[in-house]
């Protein structure tokens, strides 16, 4: 890999670092050359330190390492995309990324839905909400409504019309969100264990 670290004239190139498995950004570092070869061979993210002006592997005090999945230039070979498996969070304040964010996977439009299911089921007094009315009944009544639209899945699979089958399909999806839900789990929860089993 050739790296341009001419460009800044302190010998640095920064590095964006990125989660291998939520694609969130969890920092911004810089690297000289140094730094990008004990990355590479320890396996764990080392910048060169601006405030501290000498190399610095992220976790060396906190146990908080980055371990590197890979290292991407750009396309003008003077900065860097690394992805990298954190170990506890990234940011010395605590928090998961240095943007103050949570590091949770996210999956569009389900998330969005996974945290209005969230907010319901915070406040399932709600008369006028469906879903805050399934919370109330509980999580057996969710379990059944999944049953049941699974049923209502496989019957318009077997059949022609794809509308039918997509619609069901729909209401499968989103009553599947509810449950898991009601039982105090999020999708994140369920992709975590197919990607164990890959
Ligand atoms: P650590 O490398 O996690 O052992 O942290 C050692 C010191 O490095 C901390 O006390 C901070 O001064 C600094 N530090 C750690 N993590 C970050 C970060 N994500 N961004 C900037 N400075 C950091
Ligand atoms: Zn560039
Ligand atoms: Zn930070
Ligand atoms: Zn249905």
């Amino acid at each position: 890999m050739k790296i341009d670290f001419t460009k800044n004239g302190d010998g640095l190139v920064p590095a964006i670092i990125q989660d291998a498995r939520t694609k969130n950004i969890l920092m911004l570092g810089y690297m000289n050359q140094e730094a990008v070869e004990i990355t590479q061979k320890t396996q764990k993210v080392t910048f060169f330190s601006r405030s501290k002006q000498r190399l610095w592997t992220k976790g060396e005090k906190s146990g908080n390492f980055l371990h590197l999945v890979d290292i991407k230039n750009d396309c003008d070979n003077d900065s860097l995309l690394i992805t990298v498996r954190p170990e506890g969070p990234t940011c010395h304040t605590g928090t998961d990324t240095c943007w103050g964010e949570v590091n949770s996977q996210e999956f569009g439009f389900l998330s969005t839905l996974e945290s209005i299911i969230a907010s319901r089921k915070e406040n399932s007094e709600n008369e006028k909400s469906y879903v805050a009315s399934l919370f109330r009944k509980g999580i057996n009544k969710i379990a059944q409504k999944v049953g049941e639209e699974a049923v209502e899945t496989v019957i318009e699979a077997k059949d022609n019309d794809d509308s039918l089958f997509l619609n069901e399909s729909a209401d499968l999806l989103f009553h599947y969100l509810i449950l898991l839900k009601a039982k105090g789990f999020s999708l994140e929860d369920v992709v975590k264990v197919l990607e164990s089993r890959h």
